[in-house]
C-alpha cells in the first residue's frame, strides 16, 4: 500500500471532475475469481494497478487507474457462493422478496450478469415465472432444473444488441461494480425498456459505506472498479431516468438492494437514506487514517502464529481471500486457503499461487488459526472445523 498520488479522472457516474484520490495498491492482480489451473500461472497472472478516487460531488468511488481491457469473464470466471446453505437461505429470501413485489406467476424476468444462473433458475422454479439470463461465463451444463424449459441463457455480454429483450422484471446482481462506464450502462438500460413503466428494475451490489467504515481492504480489489453507498446509487438511478422506490441493505449490511421504475424524466431524492454525500466525505477521510492500522493488524497476526510455529488457514478462496493476500503481501505465513466449492479446489490463487484444498485437507494439517473472508459463514465454518475434531481459533475479517 502506497502514498496516494493525484490522478484526475472524471466521474463514471456523475461527470464531476471533483474526484479525489484516496487509496492505492500497485501491482495486484486484475483477476481474483478466476480460476487459476498450475501455480505458475496463478503466480505470473498480469496484475494492475488500482487508485481508488472519489467524487466530491455525488459520493461516487471509482479505481481510477482501471483498464477495462485486461479483462475475461470467460466460462474459467468461477464466482458461485451456492455451496453454501447461508448463502442459499438468502437466495430463497430475495425470491420472495421480488414474488411480493411483482406477483411472478407468469411474468418473464430478465437477469443481466447472471453468473452461472442459480438465481434466476431459483426465481423460475418458485415463482413460475420465465426468465432470459445474459452472462459470458455461464455453463449449460451447471443448470438442471425442471424450469429450465422456461429459461433462455445466452453467454455474452448485455449489451445494445440485447436491448430488444423485454421482461416484467429487470434483475442485476453483483455485476454494475464490474462496469467502469456505469452512466452508460444505466442509459442503455433505461433506453431498452422504453415506454413501459410498469418494469421494474432491481439491481444488487456491495455496499461501499460499510467497506469505509470496516477498512475492508480486502473488498477492494481489481474486478471492482465501481464502488457504491446508497446515495451515490440512487443518484445514478435518478439521473438516468429511474424513480427509486425501495432502497436498503441486506446480508448483514454488505449488500445494496435498490428497485426502480422507468420514468420520462430525471427524478429528485425522496428517501431519507439517500442523503448520504458528506458521510461517505466523512468516512473516507477515516478510512485514510484508520487503514494503515487495520492492515497492520492482520499482518502481525499471520506473522506472529508463523514465528510461534502455528499453523494457519484461510477459509474462502475468492476476490476477497485473494485481495486480503495480495494487500498484506501474505505468503508462506498463510499455509492453507480452503473453500467449500468443488469448482475451485485443486485450482491455485491468483497472486499467491496457494493451491486450493477441500476444507477435508484441514483434518490433516490441523490449523491452529483459521480466518473465515465473511463473518456471515462463521457458524457454518465453526460447525464444518467440529465435525472434522478441528478447535482452531477461528477469527472472521
Ligand atoms: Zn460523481
Amino acid at each position: 500500500m502506497n502514498a496516494p498520488i493525484a490522478t484526475k479522472v472524471a466521474c463514471f457516474n456523475c461527470g464531476s471532475e471533483q474526484t479525489r484520490v484516496f487509496y492505492r495498491i500497485d501491482d495486484i492482480p486484475v483477476h481474483s475469481c478466476l480460476l487459476m489451473p498450475s501455480r505458475e500461472a496463478a503466480v505470473g497472472y498480469p496484475r494492475g494497478e488500482l487508485q481508488l478516487a472519489v467524487c466530491d460531488t455525488c459520493g461516487f468511488v471509482q479505481n481510477s487507474a482501471f483498464d477495462p481491457t485486461v479483462h475475461e469473464y470467460s466460462t474459467r470466471y468461477e464466482e458461485t457462493q451456492a455451496f453454501s446453505p447461508r448463502f442459499n437461505r438468502f437466495v430463497d429470501e430475495l425470491v420472495a422478496r421480488y414474488d411480493q413485489m411483482i406477483g411472478l406467476a407468469g411474468k418473464s424476468v430478465l437477469e443481466i450478469g447472471c453468473g452461472k444462473g442459480e438465481f434466476l433458475v431459483r426465481m423460475c422454479e418458485v415463482g413460475g415465472c420465465r426468465g432470459i439470463g445474459i452472462d459470458p461465463g455461464y455453463r449449460p451444463e451447471r443448470t438442471n432444473s425442471p424450469a429450465a424449459d422456461r429459461i433462455e441463457f445466452i453467454q455474452d455480454f448485455y449489451s445494445e444488441r440485447y436491448t430488444h429483450l423485454q421482461a416484467d422484471i429487470v434483475i442485476c446482481r453483483h455485476t454494475l461494480e464490474h462496469i467502469q462506464p456505469t452512466r452508460e450502462f444505466m442509459q442503455m438500460v433505461r433506453r431498452s425498456i422504453g415506454d413501459r413503466p410498469n418494469t421494474v428494475v432491481c439491481f444488487e451490489l456491495p455496499d461501499l459505506e460499510r467497506v469505509l467504515e470496516y477498512q475492508g481492504f480486502w473488498d477492494i480489489y481489481y474486478e471492482h472498479c465501481s464502488y457504491f453507498s446508497m446515495g451515490s446509487l440512487a443518484r445514478l438511478f435518478r439521473s438516468c431516468g429511474f424513480d427509486v422506490f425501495a432502497l436498503e441493505k441486506v446480508y448483514d449490511g454488505q449488500y445494496l438492494l435498490i428497485d426502480a421504475r422507468p420514468v420520462d424524466v430525471p427524478t429528485s431524492a425522496s428517501l431519507p437514506q439517500e442523503d448520504d454525500l458528506q458521510h461517505i466525505r466523512d468516512l473516507v477521510a477515516r478510512f485514510e487514517v484508520d487503514l494503515p492500522r487495520t492492515a497492520a493488524r492482520w499482518r502481525d497476526t499471520f506473522q506472529r502464529a508463523k514465528q510461534q510455529g502455528k499453523k494457519t488457514a484461510i477459509w474462502g478462496s475468492g476476490s476477497k481471500a485473494v485481495a486480503f493476500m495480495t494487500s498484506l503481501g501474505l505468503g508462506s505465513e498463510v499455509d492453507a486457503v480452503t473453500d467449500i466449492n468443488p469448482y475451485r479446489q485443486g485450482m491455485f490463487m491468483p497472486g499467491t499461487g496457494h493451491r486450493i484444498v477441500p476444507p477435508a485437507e484441514l483434518a490433516t494439517l490441523r490449523p491452529d488459526l483459521v480466518v473465515a473472508m465473511n463473518p456471515i459463514y462463521l457458524e457454518e465454518i465453526g460447525a464444518d472445523l467440529k465435525k472434522m475434531g478441528l478447535t482452531p481459533e477461528l477469527m472472521a475479517v
